[in-house]
Formats: C-alpha cells, sequence, structure tokens
C-alpha cells in the first residue's frame, strides 16, 4: 500500500484529501501540531496514522521523516499542506507576524520536503505544495501571506528542476476561497461578497474540490506532469476579474 504524508491534516483542506486518498488506496500519515483535533479525526479513521509535529521545526521535521518511515517503511507522496493567515495592512504586519506565517507556509514546506527527499529518492515520489491564488495574483491586506505563496509557488519549481532526474515529481496546487477555518477567521461579508462577484463559477470551492486534483498529481495518472502550479478557483485567476 502507498504511503501518503500529508501535513495540516487535522482539518479543512488535509482531511478532505486524507480521505479522498484512504479512499483510492492509500495509507495515510496525518500530520498536525493541534493534538486534540488531530487525534479525534484519526480515531474516526481506518487507514493512517496520526503524528502530532510542528513543521515549523526542523528537528519536529526530521523526527516525522524518521518515525514514518519506521512505520511505513517508504514515503510515496508529500502534500505539504499545513498553513496559516494573516490579513491586515502592510505597516500593522509587525516581524512577529511576517516570521509566524514565513514559519509555517514557507519554512515547513522547504524543511518537509528537504527531509524527505531521500525517501523520495528511493520511492521516485510526489510533492503537492498547497499555494494559493493570493501567491498568483496580488491584492490588499495580504503581505505576508501571499509572499509566502508566491515562493512556495517558485519554490515548487525550484525542486521539480533538481530532484527530476530522481523521477521525483513536485507540483502545487492554488486553491481559491474555501469555507475553512482558516479562510473564515479572515474573510468578512464584504470580502465573501466580493469573491462571489470575481469567479466566473459564482461560489466559493469545497474542502474536496481541492483534494480532488492535490490527488490527482499525487497519482501515477499525473507521471509526466512536474513543476506546474494548478489553480482550482473557480476560474479567479484566469480571468482578470479583480477583488475590489
Ligand atoms: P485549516 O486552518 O482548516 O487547516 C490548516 C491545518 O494546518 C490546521 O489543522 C492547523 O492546525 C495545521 N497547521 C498550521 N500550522 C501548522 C504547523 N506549523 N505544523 C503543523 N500543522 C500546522 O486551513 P485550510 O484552509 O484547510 O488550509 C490548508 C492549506 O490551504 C493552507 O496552506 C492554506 O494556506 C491553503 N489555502 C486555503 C484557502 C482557503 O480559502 N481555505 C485558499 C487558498 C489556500
Amino acid at each position: 500500500m502507498k504511503t501518503a504524508l500529508i501535513t495540516g491534516a487535522a482539518r479543512g483542506i488535509g482531511l478532505a484529501t486524507t480521505d479522498i486518498l484512504c479512499a483510492q488506496g492509500w495509507h495515510v500519515v496525518m500530520v498536525d501540531r493541534d493534538a486534540e483535533e488531530l487525534t479525534a479525526r484519526a480515531f474516526e479513521r481506518q487507514a493512517v496514522t496520526a503524528a502530532v509535529h510542528d513543521i515549523s521545526d526542523p528537528d519536529q521535521v526530521d523526527s516525522m521523516i524518521a518515525a514514518t518511515l519506521a512505520a511505513r517503511g517508504q514515503i510515496d507522496a508529500l502534500v505539504n499542506n499545513a498553513g496559516v493567515a494573516d490579513f491586515g495592512p502592510i505597516e500593522q504586519t509587525t516581524f512577529a507576524r511576517w516570521r509566524r506565517v514565513m514559519e509555517t507556509n514557507l519554512d515547513g514546506a522547504f524543511l518537509c520536503t528537504q527531509a524527505a527527499t531521500p525517501a523520495l529518492k528511493a520511492s521516485r515520489g510526489a510533492v503537492v505544495n498547497i499555494a494559493s491564488i493570493s501567491g498568483l495574483r496580488a491584492s490588499t491586506l495580504r503581505v505576508a501571506y501571499g509572499t509566502s505563496k508566491a515562493a512556495i509557488i517558485h519554490m515548487t519549481q525550484q525542486y521539480a528542476a533538481e530532484l527530476g532526474e530522481y523521477g521525483i515529481r513536485v507540483n502545487s496546487v492554488a486553491p481559491g476561497p474555501v469555507r475553512t477555518k482558516l479562510a473564515m477567521a479572515v474573510h468578512t461579508q464584504d470580502i465573501i461578497d466580493a469573491y462571489h462577484d470575481a469567479i466566473p463559477l459564482g461560489r466559493y470551492g469545497s474542502e474536496a474540490e481541492i483534494g480532488q486534483v492535490i490527488a490527482f498529481l499525487c497519482s501515477d495518472e499525473a507521471s509526466f506532469v512536474t513543476g506546474q502550479n494548478i489553480s482550482v478557483d473557480g476560474g479567479f485567476e484566469s480571468t482578470g476579474i479583480g477583488l475590489p
């Protein structure tokens, strides 16, 4: 049975992706720093292993990879999904707020992929990084979050270029808005209305609609796809309609 390691799997897009990959026959190692939620969600599911780790801490990332290999012997797919949001004017984005975003969204994805690389070389595995439409198009009040997500799209290409010779595929997915805890903590009614107007399909996406594309990129069906970013956003990014 192939093994996928998903960070930020306790809820939202990571949890939906866990369920989709399990239904497709994968064993999923669910990782999250929220111990209570992770334990509860893993308990409800079969074909999963749960491990509490904070992916912004290099030592915890090393033990996460070691524990996964001890338990499963291989890593066939890594989904760098754990993320935090930040929303505010540039002048109020303190360095501490900036670092909080970068530590998880960018440093965490870098550390996890680097630490998993020997295992991914052995399995000729796949990496999927979760970016955002905020990393493709600038808008107000997202300087830290948008920059972290733009960087992860470029980091995806760097890893794809360097690891292709080992058969490792590295892609990213840029979701449009999804009603998760992360998004709804910062999306006011004005923002929700603006997204509905700006998205050609006229609605938010679901966690599963993002997870299906992540699962495709993990699978052998995507065997010639690498270095790509796929927007899953109801058409938002491609249409040129901006947020007010
Ligand atoms: P969510 O808040 O529902 O889930 C994120 C999970 O990541 C949580 O369980 C949280 O505990 C975990 N996490 C955060 N920091 C961590 C860390 N340092 N170590 C381990 N676990 C950590 O959010 P979501 O909306 O499902 O977000 C998943 C990904 O999708 C994120 O990268 C986010 O930026 C991205 N995204 C979300 C949206 C959206 O509208 N929801 C849009 C674009 C991109």
